[in-house]
């Protein structure tokens, strides 16, 4: 059974398109005679190739929904401690989102003067730092709280404080049934048929929790991470997180790299500094390129985007970011700096392979809020961090398609908008999505849902 869209746009022209064993098997004009199977009026909507997030953690997805936000936007100093007295009240308490603006630094002394008796533990915004009430670190088995990622002051008190300890505090145990698929489903709503995660501690567990996304998905993990690649899962990049004041020894990258490499796996280096991106880059000039990517390039003069470029790297950006944090940005981050903060022109313009990502759950999942952060760098204040940064829709959109136009041979991994590519473009919205398709199979359909009231 095939599935016919007629009447769609595809690059500017109407013409149908008929779906057969999970590919496109014609783009043209329709041949009734040969239809079989389901027919859909795109009504001159546009048909893309799918958007593939890029860089996202689905697990912590999953558990920030499950959480409160404390974030800047939600919480202040007034409010912080009511916010996490209250979610006490219900259980174990999971909050997301935490800037030191709102209550300054925290630890479990903090956290103890604002709720004892129930687990409170406190995830910092950039996703690398958990602080934990004295209860919540009493749930932890003795044997991980030895583990030298749960900080200890001078008197070898544990402070509360983990840095990117997420797999010690993991809880995917209580993960219910049907909340992977429900991300899967949020996913599907605007449009995204692919997703990479990019959870550098994924492992088993984590995979045959991502089977039950509707989406393709490539699984990034460390190197002993294995999986039987299946039409819909494959096993993606090493994930490698390098931290700034303690950074690992040139020779182990290089050593890694060259392990992945022998593997056919290539490596993903975290780089959200400028020391971070010229410790990779250093590494890749000895270890040298083989499909590796580079997460966020966070900050990124013309000299690092030269070396990108030479070494034949790709970037996985989060324009996101520049909207929703841009206001902290423009307080927090070195003014020199400013200027170099998540280029998307620059990096196109010198020719560099840029994939656009969402890193949900610490950015927000919709790629079309993106994408306008793409094109329009504006702040949440309406400040326009790095103009000359901005991009073309239609670039902001490719970071997300990539270049493929719909036609036959490909898998029917596809969205239909409501509205030509034109006018699409111009606007950018997850309103505009339809139809989303993965191998074929419709995971999303707008046009099952009641018509708006009024
Ligand atoms: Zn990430």
């Amino acid at each position: 059974m095939g599935l016919i869209l007629h009447d769609v746009d595809v690059a500017g022209e109407r013409v149908a398109v008929r779906i057969e064993d999970g590919a496109v098997a014609s783009v043209g004009s329709e041949d009734r005679s040969r239809s079989s199977g389901e027919v859909i009026d795109g009504r001159g909507g546009a048909l893309l190739a799918g958007l593939h997030d890029h860089h996202l953690h689905v697990l912590a997805l999953a558990a920030a929904r499950r959480s409160i936000s404390v974030s800047a936007s939600t919480t202040n100093n007034a409010t912080f401690a009511a916010a996490l007295r209250d979610a006490s009240t219900r259980g174990p308490v999971r909050a997301v989102g935490y800037h030191e603006r709102v209550f300054g630094g925290l630890d479990r002394d903090v956290l103890d003067g604002i709720v004892r008796g129930v687990p409170v533990r406190v995830q910092h915004r950039t996703g690398g730092l958990w602080i934990l009430n004295s209860c919540a670190l009493e749930q932890i088995e003795p044997s991980r709280l030895a583990d030298a990622r749960f900080e200890r002051d001078h008197a070898a008190r544990l402070t509360g404080r983990l840095w990117r300890g997420d797999d010690l505090v993991r809880d995917d145990a209580g993960l219910r049934d049907g909340e992977i698929a429900a991300i899967g489903s949020e996913l599907a709503a605007v449009g995204v048929t692919a997703v990479t995660d990019a959870t550098a501690s994924n492992d088993p567990s984590s995979v045959a929790c991502l089977r039950a996304l509707p989406q393709r998905v490539r699984v990034m993990g460390p190197i002993e991470l294995a999986l039987d690649d299946s039409e819909r899962l494959t096993l993606g990049e090493v994930k490698v997180v390098p931290d700034d004041d303690d950074l690992p020894d040139i020779d182990d990258l290089v050593r890694l790299v060259l392990e992945a490499h022998g593997r056919g796996r290539g490596v993903a280096v975290h780089c959200v500094t400028l020391v971070q991106v010229r410790f990779a880059i250093e590494a890749f000039r000895v270890a040298g390129v083989r499909g590796d990517r580079i997460e966020h390039a966070s900050v990124a003069p013309a000299d690092v985007i030269a070396d990108l470029h030479a070494l034949g790297l790709t970037v996985v950006t989060q324009p996101a970011f520049v909207s929703a944090r841009g206001d902290e940005y423009m307080t927090d981050v070195d003014p020199r700096d400013v200027a170099a903060l998540y280029p998307t022109a620059s990096l196109l313009a010198a020719g560099v392979p840029t994939r656009g990502s969402s890193d949900a759950p610490y950015g927000p999942i919709d790629p079309w809020e993106a994408m306008r952060a793409a094109v329009q760098r504006r702040t949440a204040r309406g400040t326009v961090v790095g103009a000359s940064e901005r991009i073309r829709p239609s670039n902001a959109l490719a970071l997300f398609t990539g270049s493929d136009t719909v036609r036959a041979g490909l898998p029917a991994d596809l969205v239909l908008l409501s509205v030509p590519l034109s006018d699409a473009l111009a606007r950018l919205r997850r309103d505009d999505v339809v139809l989303t398709i993965v191998g074929g199979a419709v995971v999303y359909d707008a046009r099952e849902r009641p018509p708006r009231a009024g």
